[in-house]
């Protein structure tokens, strides 16, 4: 059943799918986020749904950058995306670490739906790796591979829907609401 109470969510990678792939951004000089974002983001909004970053930041955890790089980051991107993104949740932890939050465990991502009264069900995870794909699927949303960043490097990962880019992940989300 839908709950009126519960709200769909795009769940979004950054790294390779929001902003140009850069091996661990950390001057917000570098941020570059692919046209056409912030429109459908800020349509997606319209439509009533919670615009979700869902991103790992091992180079954190690797002592390559501090959080407050990481958070400079955060605001360059928001500031190109026309401040439409809801929340971000971001996990510094290593590889191979064990972490429930690091992708492709689904942690941040039902962190944010008990958080932000998230309907998974009705919810997308966007990436460019097997990673958010994996981490989709155990959430219990579904999933779409973009061509950009890493993409295509994963032709043997199974989304539901493998498109260009983030512009037209967000409009195949909408369209399968
Ligand atoms: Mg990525």
């Amino acid at each position: 059943m839908i709950s009126p109470l519960l709200r769909p969510a795009l769940f979004i990678d950054r790294d390779g799918t929001l902003i140009e792939e850069v091996d661990h951004c950390c001057d917000p000089a570098h941020v570059r986020v692919y046209p056409g974002a912030a429109e459908e983001l800020n349509r997606a909004r319209t439509m009533g749904w919670a615009n979700i970053i869902i991103t790992n930041q091992s180079g954190i955890g690797r002592g390559y950058f501090t959080e407050e790089q990481f958070q400079s980051v955060q605001e360059e991107v928001y500031r190109q995306l026309g401040h439409t993104i809801d929340a971000a949740y971001m996990s510094p932890d290593l590889p191979g670490s064990g972490s429930s939050r690091r992708k492709p465990a689904p942690g941040m991502i039902l962190e944010a739906a008990a958080e932000h009264g998230i309907d998974l069900s009705r919810s997308f995870m966007i990436g460019d790796k097997d990673i958010d794909i994996k981490c989709g699927a155990s959430a219990g949303v579904r999933t779409i591979l973009v061509e950009t960043g890493y993409g295509r490097d994963y032709s043997d990962c199974r989304p539901d829907f493998r498109v260009p880019s983030v512009t037209e992940a967000i409009r195949t989300a909408l369209a399968h609401a």
